[in-house]
C-alpha cells in the first residue's frame, strides 16, 4: 500500500546547489490537479540562487570532465538503482503533483530510470577517429569532449523522464548540469536530486533550481558566459523564445518541442489493433503527451467501424484522481489546460463535428477533469486539427486515399510523431517515408524507448534524446591535424 502523504513529506523542498539542499526563505505552492489542494510548499529561487547553481556547475566542470568514464558510468548506475528502489515514492509524488494514474507513474519511473542505466552504459562508448589524410602527408584525428556546463529546462507532463533523459547523457559525456523543472511539478525532480546525492554524484555536478519565476532565474543563467549548452523540453512558443536567447551565447541547443501527431488508419488496417493503439496514443498520460495522437485520418471504408469501436473503448476509461486504483485517466494539469480543451471541442462542434462520447467536464470544478472524448465528422477548419490539444480529445476525419491522408498529415508546422496502421508492409513503409516527422509508430501506439532516438523535425525541435544520438548532443568534436 503506497503512502502518498509520507512520500511527499520525505521529498526535499530546497534548491539543490553544490550538493546541498538550500531553503531560500520564500516558497511557492505545489497543488494536486485532482483536488486543487496544496500538497507542498517548495522554496522559490531568485536570480542569485540561479547564479549560485551556475557557479557550482562550473566549479565542478573540469574535474567531472576528467573523471574516468567507468566512474561516471558507475555513479549513474547507482542512481538508476536508487530510483528503482524508490519507485513507489517517485510514483506517488508524480501522481499527486501531475495527476497521471498511479500505474502510469510507475511506468514512468521505470522508463525514466532506464535513461540513467542506458547512458551509464554509453559513458564508456565515447570514441574518436583516426585516418590518413586523402592526399597524404598527415593524419586526421578526432576526439570527443564534453560540451561544458548545461542548462536543462523540463516540462510538467513527464516530471521524471524529461529530466533523466537530459541529465543521463550530460553526465555520461562529462558535462555538469543546472536543471529547472516546471513550477507545476518540482517535487519529482527534487526527489531525483536526493537520489543523485545518495548515489555519490560529486557536489556541483548536478544542481536544481525550483522557481516560480522561470524567466528571471533563466536570464541569470543565460547571462553567464561559461554556459555552453541549453537543452529544453516544452512548448514550441517558449522554445522559440529560448532559441533567440541562446543565440546570444551561440549555445549548443537541443529542443524537444510541441507536436500535432497524425494517426493514419489505412484501408487495409486491422481495425481492432488500430483501436487498441489509438487508445494508448491518445489517452495515455491523460492525453498530455507531446507524442499524443492529435488527429485521426481514417479511410472511409473502415471509418464507421473504427469510430464506433474507438468511442466504446474511450467511454470505458475510468476518469478520476490518479491515486485511485481504478482510475485509468486522470485530471488535466490546470484550469487553463482544461478550458482550452473545452474551447477546442466547442469550436469543432460549432463547425459541425459530432460528439460520439464525452464532450464535457468530468467534475464539479474542484479538480480539472475532462471526459475522454471522441469526435467524428470533424471539419477541416476546426482548430482541434491544427492546434496541439494536450487533452483527452480524439478528432476523426474520414479520408478517401493514402495520398489524401499523407497530405493532411503533413499540413502542419509540427513534425514530432506520427502513427500508421496498415497490414501491407510495403504500403505502410511508403507512407512512413512520406510523413514529415521525427518518429513513426508502425502498427503501435507508443514508441518511447531510451535506446531509440527521440525527437522531431520542423517546429517540433532540434536534436535527439536517447540512444547514442542523445549522447552526441553533449559532445564536441575536436580535430587534430598532424605533420606525420
Ligand atoms: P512550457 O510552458 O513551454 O514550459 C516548459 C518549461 O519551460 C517549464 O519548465 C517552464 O517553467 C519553462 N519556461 C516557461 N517560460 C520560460 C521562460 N520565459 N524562460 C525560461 N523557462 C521558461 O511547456 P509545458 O506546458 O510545461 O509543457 C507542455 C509542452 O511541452 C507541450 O507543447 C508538449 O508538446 C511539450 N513537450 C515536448 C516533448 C518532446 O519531447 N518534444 C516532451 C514533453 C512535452 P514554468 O512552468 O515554471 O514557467
Amino acid at each position: 500500500m503506497i503512502d502518498f502523504d509520507e512520500a511527499v513529506r520525505l521529498t526535499p523542498t530546497g534548491q539543490y546547489i553544490g550538493g546541498r539542499f538550500i531553503e531560500t526563505g520564500r516558497t511557492f505552492a505545489v497543488t494536486d490537479p485532482a483536488t486543487g489542494d496544496v500538497i507542498a510548499d517548495v522554496s522559490d529561487a531568485s536570480a542569485e540562487h540561479a547564479a549560485q547553481a551556475m557557479d557550482a556547475a562550473c566549479a565542478a566542470a573540469e574535474s567531472w570532465a576528467a573523471t574516468d568514464p567507468r566512474e561516471r558510468a558507475e555513479v549513474l548506475r547507482r542512481a538508476y538503482d536508487l530510483v528503482i528502489e524508490r519507485r513507489d515514492a517517485f510514483a506517488a509524488v508524480m501522481t499527486l503533483e501531475m495527476g497521471k494514474p498511479l500505474a502510469e507513474a510507475q511506468g514512468e519511473v521505470d522508463y525514466g530510470a532506464e535513461y540513467l542505466r542506458w547512458f551509464a552504459e554509453e559513458a564508456c562508448r565515447i570514441e574518436g577517429r583516426w585516418s590518413a589524410a586523402p592526399s597524404g602527408g598527415g593524419r586526421i584525428i578526432t576526439m570527443k569532449q564534453p560540451v561544458g556546463p548545461v542548462y536543462a529546462i523540463t516540462p510538467w507532463n513527464f516530471p521524471l523522464a524529461m529530466g533523466t533523459r537530459k541529465i543521463g547523457p550530460a553526465l555520461a559525456a562529462g558535462c555538469t548540469v543546472v536543471i529547472k523543472p516546471a513550477s507545476l511539478t518540482p517535487l519529482t525532480m527534487l526527489l531525483l536530486m536526493q537520489a543523485f546525492a545518495d548515489a555519490g554524484v560529486p557536489d556541483g555536478v548536478v544542481n536544481c533550481i525550483v522557481t516560480s519565476s522561470s524567466r528571471t532565474t533563466s536570464d541569470a543563467i543565460f547571462s553567464d558566459p561559461r554556459l555552453r549548452k541549453l537543452t529544453f523540453t516544452g512548448s514550441t512558443e517558449v522554445g522559440q523564445a529560448l532559441l533567440r536567447t541562446a543565440a546570444g551565447g551561440v549555445l549548443r541547443t537541443s529542443m524537444e518541442l510541441g507536436g500535432n501527431a497524425p494517426f493514419l488508419v489505412l484501408e487495409d488496417a486491422d481495425v481492432d489493433e488500430a483501436v487498441a493503439g489509438a487508445l494508448v496514443a491518445k489517452f495515455r498520460n491523460n492525453g498530455e503527451a507531446c507524442t499524443g495522437a492529435n488527429r485521426f485520418y481514417v479511410h472511409r471504408s473502415v471509418a464507421d467501424e473504427f469510430q464506433e469501436k474507438f468511442a466504446a473503448a474511450a467511454s470505458a476509461l475510468v476518469l478520476g484522481p490518479g491515486r485511485d486504483e481504478a482510475t485509468t485517466i486522470g485530471p488535466l494539469i490546470d484550469a487553463d489546460t482544461r478550458d482550452k480543451v473545452e474551447e477546442l471541442v466547442a469550436d469543432a462542434v460549432g463547425k459541425g463535428a459530432r460528439v460520439l462520447t464525452g464532450g464535457q467536464r468530468g467534475d464539479d470544478g474542484a479538480g480539472f477533469f475532462y471526459q475522454p472524448t471522441v469526435l467524428a465528422d470533424v471539419p477541416r477548419d476546426a482548430r482541434v486539427l491544427s492546434e496541439e490539444i494536450f487533452g483527452p480529445v480524439a478528432p476523426i476525419v474520414a479520408v478517401d486515399s493514402d495520398d489524401e491522408a499523407i497530405a493532411l498529415a503533413n499540413d502542419t508546422e509540427f513534425g514530432l510523431m506520427a502513427y500508421v496502421y496498415s497490414r501491407d508492409v510495403g504500403r505502410a513503409m511508403r507512407a512512413v517515408e512520406r510523413i514529415e516527422s521525427g518518429m513513426v509508430g508502425l502498427n503501435v501506439g507508443k514508441v518511447s524507448n531510451p535506446a531509440a532516438p527521440f525527437g522531431g523535425v520542423k517546429q517540433s525541435g532540434l536534436g535527439r534524446e536517447g540512444s547514442h544520438e542523445g549522447l552526441e548532443e553533449y559532445l564536441e568534436t575536436k580535430y587534430v591535424g598532424t605533420a606525420f
